[in-house]
């Protein structure tokens, strides 16, 4: 039983990230959400694109109002209107204004911004009433939050809403991204049955193949499900031989504890690929097989225990790393801990890692875990639903106060 950070870094450092031209595929930006970007992107517009407003007012000169107060206004004449859009005509001389409004191209010969609020307009004669603080004042530069040429985007980041309108603002209209990968999702047990199915005495309902597939797609690849696959050592080995050419990762749900009809491993070693881990000091979650295949090209295999909160426990805390990792994604790919104060008393064995799904609330100041109510059972698939976060109680501790400071794994 390998402690959990020992199994994390096993597979971290097995994923190799999508990293060839062949990986790579060209998009849309628009279409670009939740995908990786895969070489740098850079722009030939500076930004912001001219010197422009920051404020509604009137482009001067800071000569002309640099000792200007209420007793002493200074009077200038206005010679242009500046709306958005438009490309001032008039060079501002001396005792000349510009009407300017947020955003708008700066004249020549201004250097200032005067805030509306400090003037009063009469026709073209403009009185201000307070000096700016400096030339410059309320003026945003060309090229002051970026300057062409440089690297705008860098490769291995997530693109998402603010990556999207940077792309937009660049005129970027094309973006090479790392494809999405491939998981192929098996569940095993004889007793499994499609959701649609009619249940027989003795038969459950496949729910791990549903809820892998949605946290497959939550974590940007692709799920191709492979359906349920009964206990038999010839039918599990045909249908994980039969995806492995498709795949970049496979998740297989059961079979992988100690009882008599568990053959994942044994069967992953037949087909010749190398074991990496065979159970882990967590709870729930303990039987967790771990295989590389290397052949028709590398694949890593996850056997997940059937017990529903199980599979799911072990693909937050293990695979969704990997998948992130593996999709070029460059930071950010490990789990998202936070510290949490606990509402509840919260029990563990003490012997593994134990994770008791909750809800993660933020009140005034401070995370706060709420555990679900019912049976924390790893087969208690139930009370898992509305639940947002994991309590890690970790290993040697068999309790945790109500109002202790835990960490928690958001889901
Ligand atoms: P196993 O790991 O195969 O021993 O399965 C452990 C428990 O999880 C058994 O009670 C199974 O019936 C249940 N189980 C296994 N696979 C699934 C699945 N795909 N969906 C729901 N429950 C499952
Ligand atoms: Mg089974």
């Amino acid at each position: 039983m390998l402690p959990v950070l020992q199994a994390e870094t096993i597979i971290l450092d097995l994923v190799q990230p999508l990293s060839g031209q062949e990986d790579v595929e060209v998009l849309n930006s628009p279409d670009v959400r939740g995908r990786i970007l895969a070489a740098p992107v850079s722009s030939n517009l500076d930004f912001p694109h001219w010197d422009n407003s920051a404020m509604d007012g009137y482009a001067v000169r800071f000569a002309d109002v640099s000792s200007c107060n209420a007793e002493h206004p200074a009077v200038l004449e206005v010679v242009e209107e500046i709306p958005a859009g438009y490309q001032p005509q008039r060079t501002i001389g001396r005792g000349q204004a510009a009407r300017i409004l947020t955003g708008s191209m700066m004249p020549d010969g201004a250097d200032t911004v005067v805030m509306q609020e400090e003037t009063k307009r009469e026709g073209t004669r403009l009185f201000i009433f307070s000096s700016p603080e400096s030339p410059q004042a309320f003026v945003r530069h060309q090229g002051a939050f970026y300057q062409a040429g440089n690297p705008l985007l860098m490769p291995g980041i997530a693109l998402n809403a603010p990556e999207i309108a940077v792309l937009a603002a660049a005129q970027c209209t094309q973006v090479p991204v790392y494809r999405r990968l491939r998981v192929g999702i098996l569940s095993t047990g004889s007793e499994l049955v499609r959701l649609e199915q009619p249940l027989q005495p003795g038969h459950i309902v496949d729910s791990n193949q549903y809820a892998l597939a949605a946290l497959v797609r939550q974590a940007g690849a692709i799920p191709q499900m492979l359906g349920i696959v009964p206990d038999d050592r010839e039918a599990i080995q045909e249908a994980i031989g039969s995806i492995l050419p498709e795949v970049d990762i496979v998740l297989s749900s059961g079979g992988v504890s100690v009882g008599d009809y568990d053959y994942v491993e044994q069967i992953l070693s037949t087909m010749g690929a190398e074991i990496q881990i065979k159970s882990v000091a967590i709870k729930p979650g303990k039987p967790l097989t771990v295989a590389t295949f290397k052949q028709p090209h590398f694949v890593l295999y996850f056997g997940l225990p059937g017990n529903p909160v199980s599979a799911l426990v072990s693909f937050w805390r293990f695979v969704r790393p990997a998948i992130k990792k593996m999709s070029g994604l460059a930071r950010g790919y490990l789990p998202e801990f936070v510290q949490a104060v606990t509402q509840n008393e919260l029990r563990a064995g003490g012997k593994r890692e134990t994770y008791l799904w909750g809800t993660l609330h933020l009140s005034e100041n401070e995370c706060e875990f709420e555990l679900a109510t019912g049976s924390h059972s790893s087969g208690n698939l139930i009370n898992l639903a509305g639940t947002n976060a994991l309590a890690v109680v970790p290993v040697g501790e068999r309790a945790i106060g109500p109002g202790s400071v835990v960490r928690v794994l958001r889901m």
